[in-house]
Formats: C-alpha cells, sequence, structure tokens
C-alpha cells in the first residue's frame, strides 16, 4: 500500500493532492497495472526501436526552427538526422546496443531510413517556413481546484496574429482508428485545459501530426470539453487513490500489451508482479515524472 501525499502546497498556495502526466493518465486509463509498474516500482524498460525514432524525429522537427525561415527544406531537416542521433548517443551510450540479431547494420539501415521518410512525411503535411512557432517543448503546469496538479511538455505552441492558440504534437506512429482517437485527443485536451487554467483563453485548434502515415487530426475544443476533461482527470486520480489505498492494480489486456516490456510480470501473461515497494511514511503521492520526450508515448 502506497500513502497518499495531501499537503504539499502548489506555488500559488493550493494544496497539491497528487501530479499527472497526460502520458501516465493515459497509462491508467489503458491498464492500471502499467501504471503501477512505470509510477509506483519504477521499473525501467528497455526502450524500443520504434520509440527511439520517436524521440529522433522529434528532436530533429525542434531543431528545424532554429533554422531561418527560408531555408527550412527537406534537406535541411534530414541533414539534422545524424547530428541528432549522435547527440542522443552521447546522452544515453546504451542506445549503441538499440539493434540486436544476425543482421544489426540492416536493421539499423531500414531504421533510419523510416526516421527518414517521416521527416520527409511531415514536409508534406506543413511548410514550416511559412510557421514561427510561439514555443517548442513547453513545460507546463498547473494545479486544478481539486488540488491535482497537471504537468507535461507541449511539443509546438503556434500563435496566431489574433491571439488565437494552436497546440501541436508530433506522433511517429500511425492515425488512430476511430475507436482509439478519443484517447489521442485526451492528451490534446489536458493540454487544452492546462493552457486554458493558465491563460483563461481556450486554445483554437487541438492539432496531432501523424509522421507514420501522414495524417493530421484536429479538434476545436471549447469550453464544455475542458470542464469535461477536468472531471475526468479529477475522476481518474480518484481511481489511482484507490488503487493506491487498496493496493489493487489490475492488469487490462488489450492489444496494447504486445508493446509492453512487463509482459514477464504480468498475470494476464503468467507472470507475478514483484511485491510493492514500501514507501516510508509521509514520503508522499507517487510523482509523475515528466521529460520533454517520453518515448513510450509514440507505440
Ligand atoms: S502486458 Fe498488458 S495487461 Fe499486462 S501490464 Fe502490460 S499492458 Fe497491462
Amino acid at each position: 500500500m502506497t500513502a497518499i501525499e495531501t499537503g504539499a502546497a502548489s506555488p500559488g498556495g493550493a494544496s497539491v493532492i497528487g501530479t499527472l502526466s497526460p502520458s501516465r493518465a493515459g497509462d491508467f486509463m489503458t491498464c492500471p497495472l502499467l501504471y503501477r509498474f512505470r509510477v509506483i516500482d519504477r521499473i525501467p524498460e528497455r526502450p524500443s526501436p520504434a520509440a527511439v525514432r520517436g524521440t529522433l524525429v522529434h528532436a530533429v522537427l525542434e531543431r528545424l526552427f532554429d533554422i531561418p525561415a527560408a531555408r527550412r527544406t527537406p534537406a535541411a531537416a534530414l541533414e539534422l538526422l545524424a547530428p541528432e542521433w549522435d547527440r542522443l548517443l552521447a546522452e544515453e551510450p546504451e542506445l549503441a546496443t538499440l539493434f540486436d540479431g544476425e543482421d544489426v547494420e540492416g536493421a539499423r539501415a531500414e531504421w533510419l531510413a523510416e526516421a527518414r521518410a517521416m521527416v520527409e512525411r511531415y514536409f508534406a503535411l506543413e511548410d514550416p517556413r511559412r510557421l514561427e512557432p510561439a514555443s517548442r517543448e513547453l513545460y507546463v503546469e498547473t494545479v486544478l481546484d481539486s488540488g491535482l496538479q497537471l504537468r507535461g511538455y507541449i511539443d509546438r505552441l503556434d500563435v496566431a496574429p489574433t491571439g488565437d492558440v494552436r497546440v501541436v504534437d508530433y506522433k511517429t506512429g500511425r492515425a488512430p482508428s476511430a475507436d482509439f482517437e478519443a484517447r489521442a485527443l485526451f492528451q490534446m485536451k489536458f493540454y487544452a485545459l492546462v493552457l486554458w487554467r493558465l491563460h483563461g483563453t481556450v486554445p483554437r485548434l487541438l492539432q496531432l501530426m501523424y509522421l507514420g502515415n501522414g495524417e493530421i487530426l484536429r479538434y476545436a475544443p471549447d469550453e464544455a470539453d475542458l470542464r469535461a476533461t477536468e472531471r475526468k482527470v479529477d475522476a481518474l486520480w480518484q481511481a489511482i487513490r484507490r488503487a493506491m489505498e487498496t493496493g489493487e492494480w489490475r492488469p487490462r489486456k488489450s492489444r496494447l500489451c504486445d508493446w509492453c516490456d512487463h509482459q514477464a510480470r504480468c498475470p494476464s501473461f503468467g507472470g507475478e508482479p514483484p511485491p510493492l515497494p514500501v514507501v516510508a511514511a509521509g514520503a508522499g503521492a507517487p510523482r509523475d515524472e515528466v521529460s520533454p520526450r517520453d518515448p513510450r508515448d509514440d507505440v
């Protein structure tokens, strides 16, 4: 059983009862046991080639806007791939062992070719020479009336001369089927809620750019949407609290299990979870760690 923090204070003075990011909120909705493994047990996961490719493509698209607008061409973007990969390798040398099997060089070449294709696909969706983002990898956080702190990183924020705000997120997977669209939009509404609470203005447009197949999903939220999102994240936090109090983290099988690193310790696959970590009294609720780019988000 895990203790729950109740007494911390937000910068604004409100009492913070817990912290949630869209990634980990999505984990809990996908599978409460997955949330436990990631947030409570903090079990390290081996990065998959697909996830690392997502990190690389995101890094290229972020750096692209450092280049003067007129020179933001596909060739210039592709030239960023090698130095950004070198930078990632320097930060995480273990990525050098990302590929195994008999044909490591072949697997690496195929992986890089797909990264190149994603960068090229981006240019089929929009022309970065005509854009000047207001922010990239923007960290945002707010505390809801309930005391729940929401936080995360927004890939890109565009602000029109009219003041209209567009929230942009790149995905290196393929656009979801109608069944999974709501989940994809939840993350964007989460960010819109944080921005609305911070600045008092509802973003005009939420835009998900799927570089796996070159599709864009757009959604124009309104206040009612964001109030519903607030109710949803508050209800999610209540469900997480209940799981922390009871120690019951149920596995929920879905096709996303194919990408789960925890099958060996998951009861749905014949495994057994490790004992829950012992938490010192007063240690508080586990905090969602957020990073500019969670490589697990795209897969
Ligand atoms: S394998 Fe599936 S059910 Fe098991 S923890 Fe992972 S996502 Fe949940």
